[in-house]
């Protein structure tokens, strides 16, 4: 049988492009290179040459269709199979959107682009090879600069796209040059770092080794006879002289050693974690999941403990058993600090090596390097944020949501606008894996369709003796009439200052996402807005700039009113770093520090913060909803959530749930070890259902009572909401299009007759009417 296909058929990487698939020739030379998932290089149109991916094969062409050929690879291996397509193909039909975008969320393009394809020539070239006048160019050119990038190269030769191409392809399968992916030209190479190793055993009576050098080498044995030499200076308190000294007698070796641009690397050398006994609850939880994966069950299994009742401990053990049968593991978490925690916990049971960290943060090269691991198959569990549900692991058995009840697993903007945890469903199903969900605080649909498929795995208790805190509402309406200007209620203060007499550590949340600091004016009532989004500017007292949290414009302060040229502009509201500010005016010796999105744009230094404050280094952590969750600091014992009431006031249906949700989060924080925790919530509506339930840390009455409001209104899980949003830069255009889109789903519905099943709302405007000039 003749396995040679003519065509293949492609997608091209245009966004907003139809998807639709084209046909291209495959040269003689690329026939069995050529595979499904390979990235290739293919003429389009007027848009000159673009990048492409093969998606299947046929023999024949629809009739007036004149194919052209594919120009080049763009590497030499698949960068995924047909399966993996497939699931690709259903996101897009799933969520409206092209198969390109989606592609490009789970595959970033830029990876493989003609600038970052070297070229370089093959040493020995046969000067008997008959070249034609265009490979001639190019060897050529070559000789001047062995390694030129495609890009490059065409453009110095001046060869037309295809016969370029062509010569390309001719010059490659004839062995005389060879193409090759770099990803950042700078730091093409492979990064290297200079290793020392013992060469040979040491003879201890050997003569003439002088004491220090002895010395040296006794340290480099202690520490298993190969170590990283700007580690090994430090650990054997010697210099580079000496150790070249030594590697002259032959007695050690002085090599370059390969390493992978790996985040994991700050937590090299951390001990080893042992794997705890299971109690009697957690045991039956791994029992469930590990017969789930046996019978490649795919109904998600809800692993619902209350916080510090030792879900990841159970995650843990049921990763060691995927392994042990050889299927490799995603698991997520809602965030990137979240998931640096997690990587680092779980890199301690099972090394740095088979473990790779995914989330929007990484570089390109570090993401590079996960993909080639990938490949090669080191790489058998995958740590990230909600993108990492792409990740092209292959024999995938198991797939981990922790926290399962975030919002942030759903991206709302741009396309693709996926939710993660629909998307593990859907992947754990085609691909036979089980799906832990797991959450102290479960969302309330999760919990229902588990409630309704028995598939909830209960942790009921605090593992150990740690009991959970006890928890206060202060209602700071008393405060304030009795006396208390300030924003830290007279037990909060009195428990801080303890807290930091005793060595003790604390928490305090502040949700800034509120409306917080932000300039009015006292006499005539002007607030700062930003210019293109209907919102106050928000005052950040390090630079004394008001900035826009949407779109990031940035402006002065102004020091009179624009309208009516008082200088009475007082800023009003509460952020992090008002909250830092008036901490540190009160406690002027405690080691304070603030984390949110703005202390995070420097790479890791979240990641440190947290360390420092892990290792004790730091007394009370400030920061947004961002450190209410997975930390787990023995030493933490006192939390207080200052205007917690600011977590309910978004007009949402979940506002309530979300809200519940981060007070139980942050409450959870609170007395992990030998201490008890203390918990305060400050609030001016002490009275409201879901502090009073968050107070009571009881999801399931919680659950009962939230479920009883959705049913009477209908809102999820008694139904599926879709959510339409239309901008534009013209309000009466979005306005006119959202009225005829409104109107046609209702004439639509009702001509079908399921107007009874399917409701139209709206259209009406959003919460937040106008971001970066678009309505
Ligand atoms: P969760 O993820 O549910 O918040 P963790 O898994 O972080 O809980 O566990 C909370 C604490 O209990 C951790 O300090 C963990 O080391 C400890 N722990 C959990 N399971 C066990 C166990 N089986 N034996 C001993 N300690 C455990
Ligand atoms: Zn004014
Ligand atoms: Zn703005």
């Amino acid at each position: 049988m003749d396995l040679k296909n003519k065509y293949a058929q492609v997608i091209v990487d245009i966004p907003n492009l139809d998807t639709r698939t084209f046909s291209y020739l495959i040269p003689d030379e690329l026939q069995g290179i050529i595979k499904i998932g390979l990235p290739v290089l293919v003429p389009f149109g007027n848009q000159g040459v673009v990048n492409a991916y093969v998606v299947g094969f046929s023999n024949y062409l629809p009739e007036g269709i004149n194919a052209k050929y594919i120009y080049e690879v763009l590497d030499t291996e698949p960068i995924f199979d047909i399966e993996y397509l497939k699931f690709v193909e259903w996101i897009a039909n799933y969520y409206c959107c092209n198969l390109q975008t989606v592609l490009e969320t789970a595959i970033p393009s830029n990876f493989f682009s003609k600038s970052k394809r070297i070229v370089s020539l093959l040493e020995d070239i046969d000067p008997e090879k008959k070249l034609n006048k265009n490979q001639e160019k190019i060897i050529d050119f070559l000789k001047e600069k062995p390694e030129t990038s495609v890009f490059n190269l065409q453009k110095k030769t001046k060869i037309p796209s295809s016969a370029f191409y062509e010569a390309v392809r001719k010059l490659r399968s004839s062995n005389l040059i060879e193409v090759n992916n770099l990803i950042e030209l700078k730091s093409a190479k492979p990064k290297l770092e200079r290793f020392v190793r013992l060469s040979g055993s040491i003879v201890s009576d050997s003569p003439a080794i002088p004491k220090r050098q002895s010395d040296v080498l006794d340290c480099l044995e202690k520490i298993g006879g190969e170590c990283k030499v700007s580690e090994f200076l430090k650990q054997a308190k010697t210099t580079a002289t000496t150790l070249k000294k030594i590697s002259e007698t032959g007695k050690i070796e002085l090599f370059d050693k390969e390493i992978y641009r790996n985040p994991l690397k700050i937590f090299e050398n951390q001990g080893q974690d042992e794997f705890l006994t299971l109690n009697s609850n957690q045991a039956e939880a791994l029992s469930q999941i590990i017969n789930s994966m046996k019978e490649r069950a795919t109904e998600p299994l809800l692993l619902y403990g209350i916080t510090g009742s030792g879900k990841t401990e159970v995650y843990l053990h049921a990763i060691k058993s995927a392994l042990e049968n050889d299927k490799n593991i995603i698991i997520l978490a809602p965030e990137i600090l979240l998931a640096s925690q997690l990587a680092k916990r779980i890199s301690a049971r099972f090394g740095i090596e088979k473990v790779a960290i995914w989330h929007s943060n990484i570089s390109e090269g570090e993401r590079f390097d996960v993909w080639e691991r990938i490949k090669t198959n080191e790489v058998k569990i995958i740590v990230g944020a909600r993108s990492a549900i792409f990740a092209p692991l292959k024999n995938l058995g198991l797939i981990i949501i922790d926290e399962e009840h975030e919002s942030s697993y759903k991206q709302t903007s741009p396309a693709p606008r996926y939710n993660a945890k629909t998307l593990a469903m859907e992947r754990a199903k085609r691909t036979g894996s089980t799906l832990v969900l797991g959450s102290a605080t479960p969302d309330i649909t999760s919990f229902y369709r588990a409630k309704n498929t028995e598939k909830i795995l209960h942790l009921p208790e605090r593992f150990g003796t740690a009991e959970l805190a006890t928890i206060n509402v202060v209602d700071m309406r008393h405060e304030f009439n009795t006396g208390n200007k300030s924003i830290f209620s007279r037990v909060l203060k009195h428990n801080l200052a303890r807290n930091l007499e005793e060595g003790k550590q604390s928490i305090l949340l502040i949700n800034r996402r509120g409306f917080s600091t932000y300039g009015q004016c006292a006499n005539c009532g002007f607030v700062a807005e930003c210019k293109s989004c209907s919102i106050p500017l928000i005052l950040h007292k390090t630079t004394n700039k008001l900035r826009c949290h949407y779109c990031s414009y940035e402006r002065d302060v102004f020091n009179t009113c624009p309208e009516c040229e008082s200088d009475a502009i007082k800023y009003f509201g509460l952020g992090t770093q008002k909250v830092e500010e008036l901490f540190k005016k009160e406690f002027p010796k405690a080691r304070a520090v603030r984390i949110d999105s703005d202390t995070m744009t420097k790479k890791n230094a979240h990641i440190e913060i947290i360390e420092a404050f892990t290792q004790g280094e730091v007394d009370v952590l400030i920061g947004t909803q961002m450190i209410a969750k997975g930390l787990d600091i023995p030493n933490v014992t006192l939390v207080g959530v200052l205007m917690a009431d600011s977590l309910f006031n978004m007009p949402d249906f979940r506002s309530g749930e979300r809200g519940f949700q981060l007070l139980t989060q942050v409450a959870g924080r609170a007395g992990r070890g030998d201490f008890r925790g203390k918990v305060y919530f400050q609030t001016y509506s002490p009275e409201y259902f879901a502090i009073q339930h968050a107070k009571e840390q009881d999801f399931l009455s919680f659950y009962h009572f939230e479920m009883q409001g959705r049913n009477e209104l209908s809102y999820p899980p008694f139904s599926y909401l879709i959510r339409l949003v239309i901008s534009s830069r013209s309000e009466i255009k979005a306005r006119k299009i959202s009225e005829e889109v409104a109107y046609k789903l209702r004439v639509l519905t009702e001509s079908r007759g399921i107007d009874e099943r399917l409701e139209v709302l709206g259209p009406s405007a959003c919460i937040i009417s106008k971001i970066k000039d678009e309505y």
